[in-house]
C-alpha cells in the first residue's frame, strides 16, 4: 500500500518536473536578458549624464571667464597695464591674458580652451583664455554625475586610448556604440561609448559598469527562481502525498470489506464518500455484496427445501410399500424439489395416475419411471424455468423412486403369494384365518352375526383317479369360481386346504349361511363342473355351517363348522349340515 503512495508522489513530481525545467530555462533566459537590458539602460543614461556633466563643466568655465572679464578691478588692471596685477590674476584664475603687447599665463595644450574678449568703456581691452584640463579629476566628476553606482567608471578616450579615466583606468580600448562586455585594465565591464565629442575634439566618453555586479544580480534572480521552483515541486509532492493517502485509505477500506466478505462477513459494506470514481467503485462493491448475500440466502433456502424434501422422500420411501401412495409422494417431491408449477404422472397409454398443481409453464421435464421390466409411467414436470441443478435433483429423486417402486412391486407380489392360493386365486388358509379373526372382532364389537362355512368336494380322490391330476386341478379351479360367483362383495371365499374350501360371511346368520351353502350345493348337483374335453364332470360337495353368536371364538367356529361338515359326510355327502344344536338339513 505504502509503495502506491510513493509511486504517486514520484509520478506527480516527474510529470511536473519536465515543464518546470523548461519553464525555469525560459525564465532564466528572460531574467538574464532583462537584467542585461536594465544594465544597458543604465549605461545609456550614464553616457547622456556624463555628456551633460561635461557640457556643464565647459559652461561653468565660460561663466567664470565672463565674470572676470566684467570685473572692474581686472579691467582697470588691463587699462593701466598693471603687469604685476595682471600676473596675479592669471595665476589665481589659471588663465592666459592677452592684450596689446601683453601675454601672461601658460595653458596645458591638451586642455579644452575657452576664450572671451574683455570689453571696457573705451572698447576692447584684451582677451582671456581658460583651459579645462582633460584629467582624472574631470573623469571623476563625470563618473559621479553619471550615476553609475559602485564600481562604475567613466573614461575620456581619444585615438583608441584612454586619456583620462576615473579610478586608475588606462590603456587602449575600443568605443562600442552598442553595449558590449569588455576588459579594461584587467577588470570586466559592460561598456558603452558616446558619439565623438565636439570638445575636446576627436574624443569620446566611455561609460563602464562592472560586469561582476550584473552577474551577481543575475545570479541572485536565478537562485530566487530556483527556490521558487523547488517550493512549487515540494507543494506538488505534498499534494500528491495527501491525494495518495486519501486514495490509499479508500482502497484500504475496499480491500478490508472484500476480505471481510471472503471470510464470510457478508454484511460488510464500504462507506461511500463523495461521488467520484472511487465512490462508484464502492457503490458497485456494495451492490455486489448485496447480490451475494441475496444469492446465498436463496441458495440456503433452496438447500433447506431440498433437504426437507429429501428427508420426507426418504421417510416416505421407507415407510410404505403402497405403490399408489409412493407414486403420489414421488410427484409431490419432484414438484417441490424443482419448484415446478404442475406435475403429472401418466401411464404409457395416457392414463393419468397422479396430477398435482395447475398452470403448466412453458418448460417441461420428462422422466420415464422404469427399471428393468417394471414400468410405472412417465413423470412430467411443468414450470416457467428449470435450472440444471433442479433437473439433476429431479433425476436423482426419480432414480431412487423407481427402485422404491420396484421394491414395492416385489413386495406386493411376495405378499400376494403369501396370502393367495396360487392354483385357484382365492385367499389361502392364512388369509382366511386372519380375516376370520378380524371379522369376528368386528361382529363382537357391533353385535352382528358372522357365519363360517367349510365345504369339501365329495369323493375327489376318485375324480383324480379317473380323469387325472390336471383335471382334478381344473375341477378345483372351477369349484373356486363357483364359490366366488355366489358370494357378495363383503364375503370372502378361500381355499382351506386340498379340496376343502371356506366361506366367511360377515353380517350373515346361520340361516343365511345355510341358504347360501344350499344354493351352491344344489347348483353343483344340477350342473356339475366343466372338464377339459367340454363334458361336465359330475361333482358334489358337502358343507358345514357355523355362526356367531351361536358359537363364539375362532377356533370354536372352525371346529363347529368342521364338525358339521363331518356330520354331512357321515350322513351321505352332498349335504349341508349346521353346527349343533341345529339339526342337519338333508337333500330331499
Ligand atoms: P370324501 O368324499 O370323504 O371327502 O373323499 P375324498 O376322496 O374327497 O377325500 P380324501 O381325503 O380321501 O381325498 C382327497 C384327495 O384330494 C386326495 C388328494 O390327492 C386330492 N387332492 C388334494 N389336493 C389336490 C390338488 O391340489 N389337486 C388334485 N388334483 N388333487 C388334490
Ligand atoms: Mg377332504
Ligand atoms: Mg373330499
Amino acid at each position: 500500500m505504502g509503495s502506491f503512495k510513493l509511486k504517486l508522489i514520484v509520478y506527480f513530481t516527474l510529470i511536473a518536473l519536465l515543464p518546470f525545467v523548461a519553464a525555469f530555462n525560459g525564465l532564466e533566459t528572460i531574467t538574464d536578458r532583462n537584467e542585461t537590458r536594465r544594465a544597458d539602460g543604465a549605461l545609456e543614461t550614464g553616457v547622456r549624464a556624463a555628456q551633460a556633466a561635461l557640457a556643464d563643466e565647459l559652461a561653468r568655465a565660460d561663466r567664470e571667464l565672463a565674470r572676470l572679464a566684467a570685473d572692474p578691478s581686472f579691467q582697470s588692471a588691463l587699462t593701466t597695464r598693471n603687469r604685476s596685477g595682471l600676473r596675479r590674476f592669471a595665476a589665481r584664475h589659471e588663465i592666459r591674458i592677452a592684450a596689446r603687447g601683453l601675454d601672461f599665463g601658460i595653458l596645458d595644450e591638451t586642455a579644452v580652451q575657452r576664450s572671451v574678449f574683455v570689453v571696457g568703456r573705451k572698447g576692447r581691452l584684451g582677451r582671456i583664455v581658460s583651459g579645462i584640463p582633460i584629467d582624472r579629476r574631470l573623469a571623476e566628476t563625470l563618473r559621479r554625475r553619471a550615476g553609475l553606482g559602485t564600481g562604475g567608471e567613466v573614461a575620456i578616450v581619444r585615438d583608441g586610448q584612454i586619456v583620462a579615466g576615473s579610478g586608475s583606468l588606462a590603456g587602449n580600448v575600443e568605443l562600442p556604440r552598442e553595449p558590449i562586455e569588455m576588459a579594461v585594465a584587467g577588470r570586466r565591464f559592460r561598456a558603452l561609448a558616446s558619439e565623438m565629442l565636439n570638445e575636446p575634439p576627436g574624443a569620446a566618453l566611455l561609460v563602464l559598469a562592472p560586469q561582476a555586479r550584473i552577474d551577481e544580480s543575475i545570479g541572485w534572480l536565478r537562485s530566487r527562481l530556483f527556490a521558487g521552483m523547488l517550493i512549487a515541486l515540494l507543494l506538488i509532492g505534498l499534494v500528491a502525498y495527501l491525494e495518495g493517502r486519501s486514495i490509499v485509505r479508500t482502497l484500504g477500506r475496499l480491500s478490508e470489506a472484500a476480505r471481510g466478505i471472503a471470510r464470510g462477513r457478508l454484511g460488510d459494506r464500504v462507506a461511500i464518500q463523495g461521488s467520484d470514481e472511487f465512490a462508484s467503485l464502492g457503490l458497485a462493491f456494495n451492490d455486489m455484496a448485496d447480490q451475494l448475500q441475496a444469492r446465498l440466502g436463496e441458495l440456503e433456502e433452496e438447500r433447506q427445501r431440498l433437504r426437507e424434501a429429501t428427508l420426507r422422500f426418504g421417510e416416505a420411501l421407507a415407510a410404505t410399500h403402497d405403490i399408489d401412495q409412493l407414486l403420489r409422494v414421488i410427484v409431490e417431491t419432484a414438484v417441490e424439489a424443482t419448484g415446478a408449477t404442475c406435475g403429472e404422472l401418466a401411464t404409457d397409454d395416457g392414463r393419468v395416475l397422479v396430477s398435482l398443481g395447475d398452470g403448466r409453464g412453458p418448460e417441461k421435464l420428462e422422466f420415464p419411471l422404469s427399471a428393468g421390466r417394471d414400468t410405472f409411467g412417465t413423470l412430467s414436470l411443468y414450470g416457467s424455468e428449470f435450472t440444471a441443478d433442479q433437473s439433476e435433483s429431479a433425476n436423482w429423486f426419480v432414480g431412487h423412486a423407481v427402485i422404491a417402486l420396484s421394491n414395492a412391486q416385489r413386495h406386493r407380489a411376495v405378499q400376494q403369494q403369501a396370502l393367495v392360493d396360487s392354483l385357484t386365486g382365492l385367499a389361502n388358509r392364512r388369509l382366511c384365518t386372519a380375516a376370520l379373526e378380524k371379522e369376528l372382532a368386528r361382529a363382537q364389537r357391533f353385535g352382528e352375526p358372522l357365519t363360517f362355512v367349510l365345504a369339501d368336494i365329495d369323493d375327489f380322490k376318485r375324480i383324480n383317479d379317473r380323469w387325472g391330476h390336471p383335471t382334478g386341478d381344473e375341477v378345483l379351479k372351477a369349484f373356486a369360481q363357483c364359490l366366488s360367483g355366489n358370494i357378495r362383495e363383503i364375503d370372502l371365499a378361500g381355499r382351506w386346504g386340498g379340496e376343502e374350501f371356506a366361506l366367511l360371511l360377515p353380517g350373515t346368520d346361520l340361516e343365511g349361511g345355510r341358504l347360501l351353502a344350499e344354493r351352491i350345493r344344489s347348483a353343483l348337483e344340477m350342473h356339475g363342473l366343466p372338464a377339459p374335453d367340454g363334458e361336465p364332470v359330475s361333482v358334489t360337495a358337502s358343507f358345514g355351517v357355523a355362526s356367531f353368536p351361536d358359537v363364539t371364538g375362532e377356533d370354536e367356529l372352525v371346529a363347529a363348522a368342521d364338525a358339521a361338515l363331518y356330520a354331512a359326510k357321515r350322513d351321505g355327502k352332498n349335504a349341508v349340515a349346521l353346527a349343533a344344536p341345529v339339526a342337519v338339513t338333508n337333500p330331499a
